[in-house]
């Protein structure tokens, strides 16, 4: 939406950005004065004006009825139109695409889900992006130019800044994801790698008060995130925090990635699968199944759980040791369907920290449901929008 960009060069760059600006006030207030958007933002009556006309003309924000009352007339109230512009978000993991749109207030419009399972190509997964988008905008009536921004929460290794996902450890193919979302939308587009976008959410919303934060996702893959002093540390080539390849066993299990010992093949959801298999002999078990078994005292379901848990705690002593961390979140299904795996954890990093300071952390597991990236995601592109 061309009311919502800012423009590069001369005086049309500074009007576009008090606009923008104007319109951040409005949004977050909930209903504002245009008095008191000059003194906030210290801007002339001339120039508040001017923009609020050019929102109010282009539909974004309208004058709230004026009420009469005994002390006198109190200030026309601006406040924006919710649904006048919508933001799109995009969640691409192994096995599924979702998206949601949303409005202005945040309020969900829009949802949809499709299983991509075994799509690895390029031109495979950009061919479902767009069926899904195209589909987002017929089913949901939403005009594409109505679509001000779009967050994409991508698993595999992100280049936010070449707008490039590498999306499969097979193909290793460069994706440019985002060049490819714009050829459909003049909007502006948000890359993150999911983790991290759950990462950023997960700090803002429940830990704002806290500078270093550990993140480890367990499922299929193993994969984390590290916050230090507001900020993703993503790391030269945006591999930071590989938590699947620390050593955790001198000459141990053999790794996706060709070494021995690292955590990966012993936490890996079909890791521990395969090892209660072998274990008990009986075929077919699930994760969650022996979590409740072992939560239920069955001694081989507890033995392999703890077997997983320890080379875990090998992994966190080591990051422990090297990030000082304020609170580790744990996510997946051993964390949220085996009460005893935590306190299990906490008191096996312990012997291997003896070191006070280093131990005086929260932990704290994050319930997998509760995760919608695609919704954090339009959030923060609205955000990003906005901060241009
Ligand atoms: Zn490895």
């Amino acid at each position: 939406m061309e009311i919502l960009t800012v423009h590069q060069k001369g005086k049309s760059q500074i009007k576009s950005k008090n606009r923008l600006k104007i319109f951040k006030l409005i949004l977050s207030s909930g209903g504002i004065s245009r008095i008191e958007l000059g003194k906030s933002l210290h801007l002339s009556a001339a120039s508040v004006t001017r923009a609020v006309e050019e929102l109010v003309r282009a539909g974004l924000v309208y004058e709230e009825k004026k009420e009469i009352t005994f002390v006198g007339r109190r200030p026309v109230l601006l406040n924006i139109r919710k649904n006048s512009c919508y933001s799109m978000g995009i969640h691409i993991s192994r096995r599924s695409i979702s998206l949601c749109i949303h409005n202005l207030l945040e309020e969900v419009v829009y949802e949809a889900k499709d299983s991509i399972g075994g799509v690895e190509y390029a031109v495979d997964l950009l061919r479902v992006l767009h069926q899904m988008m195209n589909r987002a905008l017929e089913k949901s009536g939403i005009s594409k130019e109505k679509i001000v921004s779009v967050g994409l929460a991508v698993r595999g290794i992100v280049n936010r800044q070449r707008g490039t996902v590498i999306y499969s450890e097979q193909t290793q193919e460069i994706i440019p994801i985002v060049e490819s979302v714009k050829s459909l939308f003049d909007s502006a587009v948000f890359l993150e790698n999911n983790i991290d976008v759950d990462l950023k959410s997960a700090y803002s919303q429940e830990f704002p008060h806290t500078d270093e934060l550990v993140y480890v996702f367990a499922d299929e893959g193993i994969s984390g995130g590290m916050i230090s002093g507001r900020q993703v540390i993503r790391g030269r080539n945006n591999m930071a925090a590989q938590f699947a390849h620390l050593l955790v066993e001198e000459n141990g299990r053999l790794c996706s990635c060709g070494q021995k010992g690292h955590l990966q093949p012993y936490l890996a959801k079909s890791a521990i699968e395969a090892e209660y298999q072998s274990q008990s002999g009986q075929t077919g078990v699930n994760l969650v199944q022996i979590c409740d078994r072992a939560d239920q005292g069955e001694e081989i379901a507890r033995a392999v759980l703890h077997t997983a848990l320890e080379k875990l705690a090998a992994a966190m002593a080591q990051v422990i040791v090297l990030f000082n961390p304020g609170v580790i979140v744990l996510c997946g299904d051993i964390f949220e369907h085996y009460p005893d795996g935590v306190p299990f954890l906490r008191d096996t990093v312990a012997a291997r920290v003896p070191i006070p300071p280093l131990l005086n952390f929260d932990w704290r597991v994050r319930i997998r449901r509760e995760i919608r990236p695609e919704r954090n995601v339009a959030k923060l592109a609205l955000e990003y929008l906005l901060e241009q």
